[in-house]
């Protein structure tokens, strides 16, 4: 991968983008009103992953006046984690695992992130609510595994992920912590000797990292994801299915393959939320089902991660499997190959 030009400095704003030949001069008046709506932000290490204006990373983070269209269906809180709210920052939607929001900033800002209403408003949670969601979580014993999000958990820097997972490991109750990030990709220079060691502050902690493209997994990407490895930190991955940027089999399997040589493990492929300003990045769940059943007949079976929708309102993820069984009468069940064929199954008499 060529790393041609790399910034010293992220981009933040539209005219950043313009002086980079990523936005046209033309443009530049629209896209500061989806700008004022929506935050900007461009890594350094993201900025050298464009290869062209226009391509699946630049996509990504720089802002597309479509965005100022928001649809009748879209939501503020489009996966509903207010309506679970244990403390601040703190939803408890599952019995046995909450998420943890410890910061609203991000290394990038993707346009379409399911929390652009919110990311970047503030840095770090206050001491007081964290200091709050862990006193829930510790009166709590049924929560076995805390995940920390955001923004971004590990733009924070090391010393506080560090004081954050010592507080968790002094928790009984708590058995496992997940880190869901896109930093190792998207500003991997922070996966440094000091960013692992911190990591270890936990005794079993695994990182689900975000990332949606394999152009995003430069050479510097995947050195810091060896470094995790490394360490000794299992890593699955996220991507949200976004059309125009990775909605065929061919793209999501290049990716996924890249993963596993990167030993990270394809969990979640997420149908895009009803985020604000985002319909131009959402397929049709019959599309995101045709596309899992292309990989599947295709690919590697580590490759491949659950299809999930997170139902608008907060009442969780379900996966989205096309119909691979039909039951036809108690017991007996037709099942559907990767081919299409059909064939009879029966459950012991
Ligand atoms: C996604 C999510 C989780 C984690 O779900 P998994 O299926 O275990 O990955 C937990 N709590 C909330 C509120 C979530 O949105
Ligand atoms: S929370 Fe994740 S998806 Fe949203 S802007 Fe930050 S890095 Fe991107």
């Amino acid at each position: 991968m060529t790393q041609a030009h790399r910034p010293s400095r992220a981009l933040t704003s539209v005219a950043d983008l313009v002086a980079e030949g990523l936005a046209a001069p033309a443009d530049a008046p629209a896209l500061e009103a989806v700008g004022e709506a929506f935050r900007i932000r461009l890594s350094p290490a993201m900025r050298a992953a464009v290869d062209a204006s226009g391509d699946p990373v630049a996509r990504q983070f720089v802002p597309d006046a479509r965005e100022l269209t928001i649809r009748p269906e879209e939501l503020a809180d489009p996966i509903g984690d207010d309506t679970h709210l244990a403390a601040p920052g703190l939803t408890h939607r599952y019995p046995d695992r909450v998420i943890l929001a410890v910061t609203k900033a991000c290394e990038v800002y993707c346009r379409f992130c399911f929390r652009r209403e919110t990311v970047g408003e503030t840095g770090p949670l206050s001491e007081p609510d964290l200091a709050a969601a862990l006193a829930y979580i510790a009166r709590t014993p049924a929560i076995r595994e805390v995940i920390l999000t955001g923004g971004d958990p590990l733009s924070l820097s090391p010393r506080r992920i560090e004081a954050i997972l010592t507080r968790l490991a002094a928790i009984p109750t708590v058995e496992t912590v997940r880190i869901h990030s896109r930093v190792p990709v998207v500003a991997p220079d922070r996966i440094d000797a000091a960013m692992t060691k911190a990591l270890a502050a936990h005794p079993c902690l695994w990182l689900v990292l975000h990332t949606n493209h394999a152009q995003e997994l430069t050479d510097a990407a995947r050195a810091a994801l060896a470094r995790l490895t490394a360490a000794g930190i299992p890593l699955l991955s996220q991507t949200v299915l976004l059309k125009g940027i990775n909605d065929s089999a061919e793209t999501l399997a290049n990716l996924f393959r890249a993963l596993i040589r990167a030993k990270v493990k394809p969990y979640y492929l997420h149908h895009c939320d009803l985020a604000p300003g985002t319909s131009h990045f959402r397929t049709t769940i019959v599309e995101g089902q045709a596309i899992m059943a292309a990989l599947r007949g295709r690919i590697s079976g580590t490759c491949i991660p659950a299809y999930v929708l997170d139902i608008p309102g907060g009442f969780g993820k379900v996966p989205l499997t096309s119909d691979y069984l039909t039951e036809i009468t108690p017991g007996h069940y037709r099942v559907r190959d990767p081919q299409g064929r059909l064939h009879d199954y029966a459950d012991p008499a």
